[in-house]
């Protein structure tokens, strides 16, 4: 009988890959986790966790005007400090991944930092440590890497990754994309009070999202300041001629051509215009592989690859790309493969947020996507202005729409725009995932006052008004 030096060898010590690994050595398993950054991968180290606190500490601003409707008076004004923010921001991330790296140890998972590539199915080569290794089972959770398009002066360009470690704050920032780090790091820049520009090539932000969600974040973007321009891309990027930089080098220092012809003088230029399966160079090739047309390794329900022994899980699959999935992904392969127990993760009904400044929280099918599988639907929509705005005097509405089955009467989709949203849309798909109909969410009492009672309040049927007006 073949011996292995491990029963699991995980290549990626992010969201699936950490879990993944404890839960196959608490079954029994013999583990070794390969990461060659830091532990905790994407999620802990560059994406939700530092961005949420980036978020928190751009929401003060807004605060800020809010609360003199109040009676509050800053005296002073209000002063930020970048550097204090990151600071801490990296100290409350060096807690977290010890904390990742001690949960790993407790589980008595072998944790080694080098980059890992495959030399067969069953090997895997260490780069760092420059020694082989094999293991029966192999898990690929190696995440995915931000993609930039291959522009003249590309080179001047930071990506989310950078952004996290800005010497300073610019004063300007162009931010190019329509999609989730697109719109929450505009907002995160705008309220730390850099003039904001937004590029995105199509026509509306968030493809994909309800249209009202899109319509109604781009118009409060606006609203809060952010430039955004659609149906426009970065051409090219040149720093300014000296001829245009002021005198003390403190105006803009960057120039965006844009495909319609215009431009923008800006101070940074951030892309957020997606992110790859990281799957170049790990020797896919060697072990026999396959991957799809992104890079992605294919894998089937069980996130198992065309390789027996090898699976993948998380972003280099290119399912659902957020860490709640990989973390589900990769405990139920551990399950599965390890636990005698068998389960894998549902890909529907998958909440989200936009941690933009307002919110999206989201979960189940958008209006057009609802039409398309059922046909007939009903839809309840209302806008309204928060009660915390009426003393501020904030000119901003709250969007809250049911998106209903005309047939079963279930709910299929809710979608929420404004303070909150992305807490409300967790409690919204418990209640969706038990399969709730619309009369469900009318038998229940509303909170009062909240802007949550409104989604158990929503009596009339939206009728779009071109209907109406027959
Ligand atoms: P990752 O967490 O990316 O982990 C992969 C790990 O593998 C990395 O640590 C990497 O260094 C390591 N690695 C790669 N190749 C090798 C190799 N050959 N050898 C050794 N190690 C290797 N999701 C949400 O749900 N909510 C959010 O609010 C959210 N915000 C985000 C914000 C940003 C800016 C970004 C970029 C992403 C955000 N995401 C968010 C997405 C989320 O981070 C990912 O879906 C999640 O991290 C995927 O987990 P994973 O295990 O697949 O990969
Ligand atoms: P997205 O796929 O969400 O958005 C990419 C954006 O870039 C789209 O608007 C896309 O346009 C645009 N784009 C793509 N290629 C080009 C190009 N060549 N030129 C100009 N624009 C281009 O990716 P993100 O990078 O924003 O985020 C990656 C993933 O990480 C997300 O999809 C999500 O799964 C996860 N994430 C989740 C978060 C959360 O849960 N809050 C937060 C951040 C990330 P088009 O629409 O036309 O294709």
């Amino acid at each position: 009988m073949t011996t292995f030096d491990y029963d699991l060898f995980v290549i990626g010590a992010g969201s699936g890959g950490v879990r993944a690994a404890r839960i196959a050595a608490n079954h029994g398993a013999k583990v070794a986790v390969a990461e060659e950054y830091r532990v905790g991968g994407t999620c802990v180290i560059r994406g939700c966790v530092p961005k949420k606190l980036l978020v928190y500490a751009a929401r003060f601003h807004g605060e800020f005007e809010d609360a003199k409707g109040f009676g509050w008076h800053l005296p002073d004004g209000a002063s930020f400090d970048w550097k204090t923010l990151i600071a801490n921001k990296d100290k409350e991330i060096d807690r977290l991944e010890k904390a990742y790296r001690g949960n790993l140890e407790r589980s008595k998972v072998s944790v080694i930092a080098s980059r890992a590539v495959f030399d067969d199915r069953h090997t895997v080569r260490l780069l760092k440590e420059k020694r082989t290794v094999t293991a029966k089972t192999i898990l690929v959770a190696t995440g995915g890497w931000p993609y930039v398009p291959k522009i003249p002066g590309i080179e001047h360009a930071i990506t989310s990754n950078e952004a996290f470690h800005l010497e300073t704050l610019p004063k300007s920032i162009l931010v190019v994309g329509g999609g989730y780090i697109a719109v929450e790091f505009a907002s995160i820049f705008n309220g730390l009070g850099v003039k904001t520009t937004l590029v995105y090539r199509g026509e509306k932000i968030l493809r994909g999202f309800d249209e009202d969600l899109r319509d109604d974040l781009t118009a409060a973007l606006r609203k809060r300041g952010i430039e955004v321009q659609t149906g426009a891309a970065p051409a090219a990027i040149e720093p300014m001629p000296t001829s245009i930089l002021n005198e003390k080098m403190q105006g803009p220092n960057l120039r965006v051509s844009l495909s319609n012809g215009g431009h923008v003088d800006t101070n940074g230029v951030m892309y957020a215009t997606g992110r790859n399966p990281n799957t170049a160079n790990l020797g896919l090739d060697k072990a026999g592989v396959m991957l799809g047309a992104k890079g992605e390794i294919k894998v089937d329900g069980q996130s198992r690859t065309n390789i027996d022994n090898i699976y993948a899980v998380g972003d280099v699959t290119d399912r659902v790309n957020l860490t709640p999935v990989a973390i589900r992904e990769g405990h139920a392969f551990a399950d599965t493969v390890f636990g005698q127990s068998p389960w894998s993760a549902d890909h529907s009904l998958v909440p989200t947020g936009v941690f933009s400044e307002p919110e999206i929280g989201t979960v189940g099918l958008a209006e057009h996507e609802a039409r398309a599988k059922f046909g007939a639907v009903d839809i309840y929509k209302t806008r309204f202005r928060p009660m915390k705005y009426t003393l501020s005097g904030r000119d901003e509405r709250m969007l809250m729409k049911l998106v209903v089955d005309a047939i079963s009467q279930k709910v299929v989709g809710c979608h929420v725009l404004g303070p909150d949203a992305a807490e409300m849309i967790q409690m919204a798909a418990i209640a969706m995932r038990m399969g709730a109909t619309k009369i469900d969410f009318d038998r229940t009492m509303a909170l009062h006052p909240s802007a949550a009672e409104e989604l158990v309040t929503l009596r009339d049927k939206w009728v779009p008004s071109a209907v109406a007006a027959e």
